[in-house]
């Protein structure tokens, strides 16, 4: 059995690898970020194309913008997530933990960075057992700087998807922005440095709920990396030239690359872990090691516990249909109700306080607020009027503009003649137009009158 890795005050100094998969996460990893950081400023029409602005509770994306009325299409999208990562997680196992997960890139980004500043992580374990040295501290000052731009870029970042991004930017370092978008910013800048900086794996291991309720949706069919105890054991060095079998030995040469490579600090030739974000850093490092010795790949490779065990790997199984079923009936719904939603909203209030007055001409006066949201980028002139009864007076303004993107509560009466009226209750609709949809929505309502 190999060493594990070194472990001064239980701190993990995971070796740089390269490799297929390793490739894969490095561009997918800057990708991601980019995407991050550069999303809130993309323009769009004069504004930021998304972007969660909670004091007037809308949320633009593009040419949509969702109100609290549309919170029912959030559903939908947690709901898609949630199923999306049952289907991939039963599928690929936590290949979201080991590729896509602001974690695991994060970290990545920050081991880059430590890598480049420190050395290898043979240097970085002498580093930090021998004692302070100029070089040692410019080397370490330097790292703490860098996590701590990228820090601060990233809480800025997450800021600017609620405020719009020049705003945080200049605001934050004039001094300009805010207490509660401030604290924010320190916040996700202290919460990135703590978490990729100095927790890393810890935060999967103790913190993510994930990494503990994965386990319901693993089979015996889905991908996790594995090692092939079967060929790997007995494990043991020899010479490159040396037959294994005549020594007694299997592939394993225990190099210890597969440890030293892996961020959660585990073997995986113990088995599956709860540990293993399924990287993939020890497959690579297995594969160049079974170059040099000029055996086959795949020591350690992405397999099932099935295909561990010499048997077949099902692709297709009924959780897996089931998972991918429900996550399309999702999709589906939440095109459906996308595409359904109306440019306009009205919602009619009554005046809870009075059922009716008496105006002094004799008049039966009933009070609502009308409440006008116009869902689409350009000023709309709402058109107002009622139905449904006899001869009325409609005390307040029959049109009113809202700007694009916004809520305007109109108060308004109506008045009636009692004698027209023939019940104590009349059922009423609101009839509201506007100047830049054809659509128009009736709201029922009620006039009440006294007996
Ligand atoms: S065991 Fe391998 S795949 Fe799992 S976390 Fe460690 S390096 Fe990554
Ligand atoms: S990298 Fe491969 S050969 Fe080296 S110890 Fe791990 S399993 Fe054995």
């Amino acid at each position: 059995m190999g060493d594990q890795p070194v472990h001064p005050n239980n701190k993990i100094y995971v070796r740089a690898m390269k490799g297929v998969f390793q490739r894969l996460r490095r561009y997918g990893g800057w990708f991601l970020m980019s995407l991050f950081m550069l999303t809130p400023w993309i323009p769009y029409q004069g504004r930021q194309a998304i972007l969660l602005d909670i004091e007037s509770q809308q949320f633009n994306f593009f040419s949509v913008t969702l109100f609290p009325q549309d919170l029912i299409l959030l559903a939908f999208l947690f709901m898609i997530a949630a199923f999306a990562l049952f289907f991939f997680t039963t599928f690929l196992g936590r290949v979201w933990c080991g590729y896509t997960c602001p974690q695991t890139v994060w970290t990545f980004i920050f081991i880059w960075f430590e890598e480049k500043l420190e050395g290898a992580r043979n240097k970085r374990v002498k580093m930090d057992k021998s004692g302070w040295s100029k070089d040692k501290l410019w080397r370490k000052t330097a790292k703490h700087l860098c996590w701590l731009a990228v820090s601060l870029v990233t809480g800025m970042t997450m800021v600017a998807y609620f405020v719009p991004a020049p705003d945080v930017v200049f605001g934050f370092f004039t001094g300009e922005l805010g207490f509660a978008s401030t604290f924010a910013v320190v916040f996700f800048t202290l919460a990135t440095y703590g978490n990729a900086g100095w927790m890393r794996t810890i935060v999967c291991t103790h913190m993510c709920p994930y990494a503990r309720f994965q386990s319901a949706m693993f089979d015996k069919d889905t991908f996790i990396v594995g090692y092939d105890v079967e060929r790997g054991e007995a494990r043991g060095p020899r010479r490159r030239k040396e037959d294994p079998k005549e020594l007694g030995l299997g592939d394993c040469v225990d190099c210890n690359l597969c440890v030293e490579v892996c961020p959660s600090g585990i073997d995986i030739r113990n088995g599956l872990q709860y540990e293993c974000i399924n990287c993939g850093a020890c497959i690579d490092a297995c594969d160049q090691t079974m170059d040099k010795m000029g055996y086959e790949r795949g020591l350690i490779s992405y397999t099932t516990e099935h295909r561990l065990e010499g048997g077949h790997t099902d692709m297709v199984r009924p959780k897996l249909i089931g998972y991918g079923l429900v996550l399309l009936v999702m999709i589906s719904a939440f095109f459906v109700t996308l595409n359904m939603r109306v440019n306009f909203e009205v919602d009619v209030l009554r005046d809870r306080n009075q059922m009716y007055r008496e105006t002094v001409e004799g008049l039966i006066e009933n009070t609502y607020t009308l409440v006008l949201v116009n869902k689409t980028q350009q000023t709309s002139v709402f058109q107002l009027k009622a139905e449904g009864l006899p001869e009325h007076e409609w005390v307040g303004p029959t049109e009113v503009e809202v700007t694009a993107g916004d809520v305007v509560d109109v108060p308004i009466s109506l008045a009636v003649d009692p004698y027209e009226l023939e019940r104590v209750m009349t059922q009423i609709e609101f009839v509201v137009t506007t100047s830049t949809s054809e659509d128009t929505v009736t709201i029922d309502s009620r006039f009440f009158s006294k007996r």
